[in-house]
């Protein structure tokens, strides 16, 4: 019988793995394992559930990942990192025990006027150059102090996040760095966190008493075009499909919507069942390729909604039901992001819905 087989078989080895490397390289650093966006794709309760061994805390952007995590029983502490809670969110938040980034006044206010079931750890998320998310450092000693002093708060952690942490010689590190170190100092926080998976890795002088570590937990690497290989990480997602029909192509003729590919030669063509429908990038250029047996194939033509087209006129025992590797083992995310111009990350998030995720 012929099965789709289109699947994100997870490794949760593979995260534990990862993990380790988060602790080997941050011996001293709490770990908060960053699973919003569903886990970057990979599946917000298994994987929390799995990180929830490792870890110390979870963090997630929104209320409604958090609340997620804890109707599934999850116990670690939860960092909503976005912030953006109505009074009645925070409320709640407060009920459920979570951690919430303060970044803005009006969030300030709210905070000091709650009523609330408990106090709250509070992270103050301070702007140290990326002009994203932060109070500006010239509010920060207000900030700390007017938390400090406040009843719906239990404790403070500073923290900042690094605008260009995945290009190690960008000057703006270090400025970012320089200013996150007088502030902490200036307030006397004992408590701080500063490093994603790139400065996780790289910038032991960033890691302090938190580091944040997403992407590397899911075997990928910040360090286009490098991959995770590289640091001795694992992959994690490995998003497979099958061959549904092979077909031969004359010289001369095209190949899928638009044309836009075209037989220089006699080609057998595998249809594989998987498109951007399911995530696939549209956008690949005409070096992309698929793993089959352990080879390397083509990806020929347009990306469908269902489907690719391949080549597989050197595998000719390559036909319906053949398994292929859109990345995993064998074949890094990144070098996919680099065919569809895009990040890994972008890739492991969008890894769509109609994509069963099977944990191993
Ligand atoms: N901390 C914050 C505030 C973030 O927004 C993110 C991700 O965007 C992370 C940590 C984790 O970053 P990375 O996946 O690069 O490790």
């Amino acid at each position: 019988m012929l099965s789709r087989g289109t699947r994100a078989v997870i490794s949760l080895a593979a995260l534990q793995h990862n993990l380790s490397i988060v602790r080997r390289v941050a011996p001293a650093s709490s770990v908060l394992a960053v699973v919003k966006a569903d886990a970057y794709g990979h599946g917000l309760v298994p994987v929390a559930r799995a990180l929830a061994v490792g870890s110390d805390a979870l963090g997630v952007a929104t209320f409604e990942e958090g609340m997620s995590l804890k109707l599934a029983g999850i116990e670690r502490p939860v960092l909503l990192m976005e912030g953006v809670l109505s009074t009645a969110q925070l409320q709640q938040a407060a009920q459920q025990g979570f951690q919430i980034v303060v970044h803005q006044p009006w969030q300030l206010s709210m905070l000091l006027e709650a009523q609330l079931a408990s106090p709250l750890t509070v992270w103050l998320k301070v702007d140290t150059g990326m002009h994203r998310l932060g109070i500006a450092a010239n509010g920060c000693a207000l900030f700390w102090q007017q938390l400090q002093s406040s009843a719906n708060v239990k404790a403070v952690v500073l923290m900042s996040h690094l605008a260009c942490a995945d290009e190690p010689e960008h000057p703006l590190n270090q400025q970012q760095g320089e200013l996150f170190s007088r502030l902490r100092q200036s307030v006397g926080a004992t408590a701080a966190s500063f490093a994603n998976s790139a400065a996780t890795l790289n910038r032991p002088d960033f890691h302090y008493q938190w580091v944040r570590p997403g992407l590397m937990l899911y075997g990928a690497t910040p360090f286009a075009p490098s991959s995770g290989a590289v640091q001795s990480m694992q992959p994690v997602m490995h998003l497979q499909s099958r061959i549904i029909s092979r077909t031969r192509v004359p010289a001369g003729d095209s190949v899928g919507y638009g044309a836009t590919w075209r037989a220089d030669r006699d080609t057998d063509v595998a249809v594989v069942a998987i498109g951007y429908g399911d995530g696939y990038p549209r956008h690949l250029s005409a070096d992309a390729e698929v793993l089959i047996d352990g080879q390397r194939c083509a990806v020929l033509g347009r990306v469908s909604m269902d489907m690719i087209t391949v080549d597989v006129t050197a595998l000719p025992d390559a036909g319906p039901n053949t398994q292929v590797t859109l990345w995993g083992p064998g074949l890094p995310v990144e070098e996919v992001a680099v065919w569809a111009n895009t990040i890994n990350y972008e890739l492991l998030c969008q890894v769509t819905g109609r994509v069963e995720r099977i944990y191993v």
